[in-house]
């Protein structure tokens, strides 16, 4: 049945009112509503004790809030880490995670069903593309915890798009999530906030440039060379490092915004110092951060993370090139908190 409903998260704040209008409301009722969705977090249309009986009805018979289907729920060993599996009416699964770190509420969402790029080292990439996620299944996965945070007086502070799938690979819905969750008269994340990543689709990060996006740019690297590159993601054949670095100067100009770089340490692979001489020349002088994050193990591939030192000796050899570093905590590694890695287990279960 719920699938016949409307999910309100997939209307803009206009879109919400012409619905309400067409259900015989004044206008006014959607400012109302739009509270109970972005700013109280309803989890049933009879909470909303401001709306008419009626209209609550009525609201009850054709739309839904959305709320996640949870097929898993997982609490990592520390308590700072909590995963779900949710399934989507069509029967789809997507993941989002929950981290906190010191005062932050980090999540971590899906933009995509599965993921079409392919990376090796990606639970995600290995099960293939099933669709894009749309704007209302976005925004759900970070109301989902909202909901959750604000039970305890908290709320999410930091969004990163780095779970199942290529955000850019389905930009309009992922950025008119984005829009929706940063405007001021409803979630109000701020846009900094919210991290973008990307593995290197070249005309996605121009028109991204273009349109001056105030939400920051992580570019999933994790190699210097196309030689290296290619074996881990196969999107760079299309567009290789010399096309993908022009893009992101192309978006440090347009934005004047500071870009990271993400690299998965990988033992033996991409861990190595001539690796690490080959990222220094790469990205010397530019505005950039890189992130170094030892490898998330998958059951498809068959690498390990790094060892310690290899991290401290990669991030010495990057720091002579005058690049600043920081080697990010793994989290939820006892819960397969790497994207793709829940959903496998799920439909290997089944
Ligand atoms: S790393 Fe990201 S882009 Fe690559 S396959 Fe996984 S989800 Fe897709």
């Amino acid at each position: 049945m719920i699938n016949d409903r409307l999910n309100l998260y997939e209307l803009t704040f206009d879109e919400l009112r012409q619905f309400l209008v067409d259900l015989g409301q004044p206008k006014f009722r959607a400012k109302q509503l739009w509270e109970w969705l972005y700013i109280k977090f309803a989890g049933s249309f009879q909470e909303m004790s401001d709306l008419p009986a009626s209209l609550r009805e009525q609201l009850e018979q054709r739309a839904s809030l959305g709320l996640l289907d949870l097929e898993i729920t997982q609490l990592s060993n520390d308590n700072h880490t909590k995963k779900i599996l949710a399934k989507l009416p069509d029967g789809q699964f997507i993941e989002t995670v929950l981290m906190l770190y010191d005062k932050r509420r980090t999540l971590c969402i899906s933009s995509q069903a599965g993921c079409a790029m392919g990376c090796v080292f990606c639970a995600t990439g290995q099960m293939g593309f099933f669709r894009n996620l749309t704007a209302g299944e976005i925004i759900t996965q970070v109301i989902h915890f909202a909901r959750e945070l604000a039970a305890k007086g908290e709320r999410v502070t930091n969004i990163v798009l780095m779970g199942m799938g290529e955000p850019l690979h389905n930009y309009s819905h992922t950025l008119a999530a984005v829009d929706r969750l940063t405007d001021p008269s409803g979630f109000n994340l701020g846009a900094r906030k919210i991290t973008i990543s990307t593995v290197g689709l070249v005309p996605a990060i121009r028109r991204y440039a273009d349109e001056q996006r105030q939400t920051p740019l992580a570019i999933s690297l994790h190699a210097a060379t196309d030689f290296e590159r290619d074996k881990l993601i196969p999107v760079n054949r299309k567009w290789p490092i010399s096309e993908l670095m022009e893009a992101c100067r192309y978006y440090i100009e347009k934005t004047g915004r500071r870009i990271t770089f993400e690299w998965a340490l990988i033992d033996g692979e991409n861990d190595t110092l001539i690796q690490a001489r080959a990222l220094g020349e790469l990205v010397r002088g530019m505005i950039c951060h890189v992130n170094l994050i030892p490898l998330n193990p998958t059951n498809g591939y068959l690498k390990s993370p790094s060892s310690k030192q290899r991290v401290e000796d990669f991030q010495a050899e990057l720091s002579k090139y005058r690049v600043s570093s920081t080697v990010r905590l793994r989290r939820g590694i006892d819960i397969q908190a790497g994207c793709g890695q829940l959903r496998d287990r799920a439909v290997n279960r089944s």
